[in-house]
C-alpha cells in the first residue's frame, strides 16, 4: 500500500505535495518522496521514515518546479531499502520522468524476466521499475509510451508520472486503488484520497476512472481512456481499513462506511449474544462499534487508551519490546471493565496475534466474557493488488477454522461480518453484482495471477514472486502504522 498526490501549475506545489502527504501518512510509513518539475528537468529527494522526518524545512526549499509528486511507501521488514524509496526518477530517451505508484502489479516478474533477457538492468526491486523500461522502449511521444507500457502491465496501479512539462495520471482499468482529481484555482491535484485534497484547501472534482489516463499540461488537462473495458475491481478493504475515516469514496464517506458495517455486523449477530457493553479496538475498530452499538442498542464504552507516543524506533529493534508492542500502545481501562460481558470490536483479524495479546489483557483485568465481533469476513486468501496481508500459512484464518481461532484468541464466542453483509454494507451491493474486488475474503480473483503461486502474497518493492522458487520469511513484520 501506498499513497500519491500530485499537484500542477503551483509555485507552492512542492510544499502542497508536503501537506498531501501528511494526509495520506496512513497509506505509507517507510519512506517518503517527493519530485519537482520545473519546465527543464525533474528532481527530487526520497527517505526513509514518516514524511516530517523525511523532508526537514530545508529540504522542501531546494525542490523547485511549478509540479511536484509526492509518495509515502509502506513495505515490510524487508525491503525498506532506500533505493525502492519513490518517486523514481529515470533518465530516457524521452527526458527525465518520475513515477508514483500505488498498487502491485501480476506480471511484473514475467516482464522483468523478459526485458532483462533483452539487456534491461534494473535499478531497483519495485515492479513499479518495468513500467519504465517500458516506457523507455517505445520512441514516443512520451503519452503513448506511457500507454503502451500500461497496455503490457496487469494488475493494480493508480500512478503518477513527472516530465519537465507534464503531469500524467493513470488508474488500471479495474481501479483497485484509489485516485481523485482536485483543482485549487489553477491548479490541478491529485491524490489516493480525498483527505490529502482537503489538507491543501483543493475542491474534490471527481475520481480519476478506471483505465483512465490524465495528462496536465500548459495548465490544461486531457483524459482519455485507451484501455479494453474491464470489469470494476475497486479494492474493499480500503472501505474496512486502510482508507482514511474522513475520505470519500465512491461518493460515499468511509467512516459512514464503517458505520454500516457495524450495524450491518449487529444485524447479522441479532439474539447471539447477551453482553454488557460494546468496546472497540483503536483506533480502526471505533466506527464499526459505533455502528454496532447504534444497531443493537448496547452500551458503547471506550475500554482502552491508546497511547500516540510509541514510535517505530522504540518497537523495532528487540524482540521483548516487540512482544510488549501491544500492551504499550493499547491499555484497558480496568475500573470499566471489571467483571463486564463485553462485545470486541475490531476491522479485521489478519495473523491473530494481536488480537490475542488485546483479549489476554482484557482477561487480566478481569473480563468476564469476551465477544469477540469482526466487522469484515475472515481474511482467507492474500491480497496480490498492493496490500501487505501476508501468505496464507500466516493468516489465521486461511489454516484454522472460526471455532480454533475462538480457542487461538481466547474469547467465548467468535463473529465475523459475512461477505453479504460487507457488500450490503459498502454500497447495496451483492456477491454477484459487485464493483469490489473481494479476493482476501474470498479467494476469487479479479485477475490472473501471473507471477504468484496462489497462497503466497505480493510484496510490493520486495520483489520475489513465486517463479523463481524464492520463499517468504516465516517472521512477522514489524509495522507501525494504522492499528
Ligand atoms: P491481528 O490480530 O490479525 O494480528 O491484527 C489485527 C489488527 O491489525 C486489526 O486491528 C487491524 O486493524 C490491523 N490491521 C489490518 N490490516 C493491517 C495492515 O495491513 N497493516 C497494519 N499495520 N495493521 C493492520
Ligand atoms: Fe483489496 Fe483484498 Fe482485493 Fe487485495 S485482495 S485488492 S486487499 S479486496
Ligand atoms: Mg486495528
Amino acid at each position: 500500500m501506498c499513497g500519491i498526490v500530485g499537484v500542477s501549475d503551483n509555485r507552492n506545489a512542492a510544499q502542497l505535495a508536503y501537506l498531501g502527504l501528511f494526509a495520506l501518512q496512513h497509506r505509507g510509513q517507510e519512506a517518503a518522496g517527493i519530485v519537482t518539475a520545473d519546465g527543464k528537468r525533474v528532481t527530487g529527494r526520497t527517505a526513509l521514515g514518516l514524511v516530517a522526518e523525511a523532508f526537514p524545512e530545508l529540504t522542501l526549499k531546494t525542490l523547485k518546479g511549478r509540479t511536484a509528486v509526492g509518495h509515502v511507501r509502506y513495505a515490510t521488514s524487508g525491503d525498506g531499502d532506500l533505493k525502492n524509496a519513490q518517486p523514481l526518477i529515470f533518465d530516457n530517451v524521452h527526458g527525465p520522468i518520475a513515477i508514483a505508484h500505488n498498487g502491485t502489479l501480476t506480471n511484473a516478474f514475467s516482464l522483468r524476466r523478459k526485458l532483462e533477457k533483452r539487456g534491461a538492468i534494473f535499478r531497483t526491486s519495485t515492479d513499479s521499475e518495468v513500467i519504465v523500461h517500458l516506457i523507455a522502449r517505445h520512441p514516443g511521444p512520451v503519452e503513448d509510451a506511457v500507454i503502451e507500457a500500461l497496455r503490457q502491465v496487469e494488475g493494480a496501479y493508480s500512478i503518477l508520472f513527472v516530465t519537465p512539462t507534464k503531469l500524467i495520471a493513470a488508474r488500471d482499468p479495474r481501479g483497485f486503488r484509489p485516485l481523485v482529481l482536485g483543482r485549487l484555482n489553477r491548479s490541478y491535484v491529485f491524490a489516493s484520497e480525498t483527505t490529502a485534497l482537503h489538507q491543501l484547501g483543493a475542491r474534490c472534482v471527481r475520481e480519476i476512472e478506471e483505465g483512465e489516463i490524465a495528462i496536465v499540461e500548459d495548465g490544461h488537462l486531457k483524459t482519455l481512456k485507451p484501455f479494453k473495458q474491464e470489469k470494476k475491481a475497486h479494492c474493499v478493504f480500503e472501505q474496512v481499513y486502510f482508507a482514511r475515516p474522513d475520505s470519500v469514496q465512491f461518493g460515499k464517506g468511509i467512516q459512514e462506511t464503517r458505520r454500516a458495517l457495524g450495524r450491518e455486523l449487529a444485524k447479522e449477530m441479532s439474539g447471539t449474544v447477551a453482553a454488557d457493553i460494546v468496546v472497540p479496538v483503536p483506533d480502526s475498530g471505533v466506527p464499526a462499534a459505533l455502528g454496532y452499538a447504534q444497531e443493537s442498542g448496547l452500551h458503547l464504552e471506550l475500554g482502552f487508551v491508546r497511547s500516540h507516543y510509541i514510535g517505530r524506533t522504540f518497537i523495532q529493534p528487540a524482540q521483548v519490546l516487540r512482544d510488549n508492542a501491544v500492551a504499550l500502545k493499547l491499555s484497558p481501562v480496568r475500573e470499566l471493565l471489571k467483571g463486564k460481558r463485553i462485545v470486541l470490536i475490531d476491522d479485521s483479524i489478519v495473523r491473530g496475534t494481536t488480537s490475542r495479546r488485546i483479549c489476554s489483557m482484557l482477561r487480566a483485568v478481569g473480563v468476564k466474557e469476551i465477544h469477540m465481533a469482526v466487522s469484515s469476513p475472515a481474511i482467507v486468501s492474500p491480497c496480490y493488488y498492493g496490500i501487505d496481508t501476508p501468505s496464507k500459512s500466516e493468516l489465521i484464518a486461511a489454516t484454522k477454522s472460526t471455532d480454533g481461532i475462538r480457542r487461538f484468541l481466547g474469547v467465548d464466542s467468535l463473529h465475523y461480518l459475512s461477505v453479504e453483509g460487507l457488500l450490503r454494507a459498502v454500497g447495496g451491493e451483492t456477491p454477484e453484482n459487485t464493483s469490489f474486488c473481494t479476493a482476501c475474503f474470498t479467494g476469487k480473483y479479479p485477475t490472473p495471477i501471473v507471477d504468484f503461486t496462489i497462497g503466497q502474497s505480493s510484496r510490493k518493492g520486495d520483489f520475489r514472486p513465486a517463479l523463481n522458487g524464492i520463499e517468504e520469511p516465516a517472521s512477522e513484520p514489524v509495522k507501525e502504522g494504522k492499528q
